[in-house]
């Protein structure tokens, strides 16, 4: 059986090679020139660790995790108002947890993948016909494909969603009016300044984290609420001293909404979507990464015997059976983390605020640990 794979991120490359493993013959169709350089940092635990375990990519994730030894979270003058050991947050989850790039799991998963699986980087699909045997797919470097199954693994805004089930309009749905930015930059002072420390600042409608990186890089972090792309910057600087030294270091960022995409069915014919392209839960859940190694996991196991049309299609509709309702409970637990991530109300605020302060005393941290879930941000 042969498949080809829209998007050499997260899920696809998951997917393809344990589909390569399973004996199946594997193609990426990548828009990409490149693996992308661009990332930010990602509390990666739950589900996918687990899967990542089962796929014996662990030390590879493990070999690429960051290390910091403390979040503070800081107040608009830049003075400590807590601080929680990291230590703890790792011990919160039985040690099941690591705080990665998103590069460094790109590349585990590069490196993991069997030779056999052929990727086209710079490329995209034109067009997408299933005739009900095959998938038939005409790519931008103008050559013509056939494929058993066709999987839309390329992230929040698909083309194979667009090209099969129609404009990105109805699927991506905005949470809260939140944006978000993430950055890598080189700041040696800031750097040293952090000195392997998290520094984290939570405001009304807004929350910035930054985060020593190698010898002498930042990486950041921020959530906005009501701001337009034009205006973050600026947004940020008003934030105090943490939001005018990180601006410093803001090349480049990413920059999007907070968003959701909520597609129904997954499935059509021998095409199917997989991780963001039809389950992004957003950053507000913090398990986009994870869920989209189990989530690629999930459908291998499935498709793993197929041979014929009709166990692809069984193999299929059971993906979609099984996995829907956990995207559904996590999507919903995003929706409501955004109080937690980007505080509306006063009260919200100072609620969150006591949670971080109760974090400073024996005892507490633990559970604060936990109730955070990770440290690249504070949810
Ligand atoms: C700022 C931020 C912070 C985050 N923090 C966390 C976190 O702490 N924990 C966590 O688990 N998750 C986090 N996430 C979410 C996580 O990164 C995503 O949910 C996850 O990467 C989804 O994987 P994916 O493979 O579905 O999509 P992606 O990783 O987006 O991959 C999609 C791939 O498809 C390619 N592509 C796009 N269009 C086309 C096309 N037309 N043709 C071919 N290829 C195409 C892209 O280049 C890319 O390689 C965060 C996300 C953001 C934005």
């Amino acid at each position: 059986m042969h498949a080809i794979i829209s998007g050499a991120g997260v899920a696809g490359l998951a997917l393809a090679g344990r589909l390569a493993l399973d004996g199946w013959s594997v193609e990426i169709i990548e828009r990409a020139p490149a693996p992308r350089a661009s990332g930010y940092l990602i509390d990666f635990f739950g589900p996918g660790f687990d899967a990542a375990e089962r796929l014996g990519l662990l030390p590879a994730l493990r070999a690429r995790a960051e290390s910091f030894d403390e979040l503070r979270s800081v107040d608009a003058a830049g003075r400590v108002r807590a601080k929680l050991p990291i230590s703890l947050v790792a011990e919160a989850m039985a040690g099941r947890y690591l705080t990665i790039m998103r590069p460094g799991i790109i590349e585990a998963l590069m490196d993991a993948l069997p030779e056999s699986v052929r990727i086209r980087w710079g490329t995209q699909l034109e067009t997408v016909h299933d005739d009900g045997t095959s998938v038939h797919m005409l790519l931008s470097d103008g050559d013509r494909v056939r494929a058993d199954l066709l999987i839309g693994a390329d992230g929040v805004g698909s083309r194979v969603r667009q090209l099969v089930w129609g404009p990105h309009g109805g699927f991506v749905r905005p949470v809260g009016g939140l944006l978000a930015l993430a950055w890598i930059g080189d700041d040696a002072a800031l750097h040293a300044d952090l000195d392997g420390r998290v520094a984290m600042q939570l405001e009304q409608d807004r929350q910035l984290v930054v985060a020593p990186l190698g010898e002498t890089g930042v990486t950041g972090f921020a959530v906005l609420r009501g701001i337009a792309p034009e205006g973050a910057r600026e947004a940020i600087g008003e934030l105090g001293v943490l939001g005018r030294r990180a601006l410093r270091g803001i090349r480049d960022p990413y920059i999007d909404d907070v968003a959701q995409t909520v597609v129904d069915p997954w499935v059509r014919g021998r095409v199917a979507l997989l991780g963001d392209a039809c389950a992004a839960v957003s950053l507000l859940a913090g398990q986009g990464a994870s869920l989209a190694i189990a989530g690629a996991e999930r459908l291998a196991e499935e498709l793993a015997f197929a041979k014929h049309a009709s166990e692809l299609r069984a193999g299929l509709a059971a993906y979609e059976r099984e996995w829907r309702p956990i995207i559904e409970r996590e999507q919903a637990r995003g929706r409501r983390a955004q109080a937690t991530f980007a505080p509306h109300t006063r009260l919200e605020l100072e609620s969150q605020r006591a949670m971080w302060r109760a974090a400073t005393l024996p005892g507490v941290a633990r559970l604060v640990a936990k109730a955070a879930g990770g440290v690249s941000k504070a949810h």
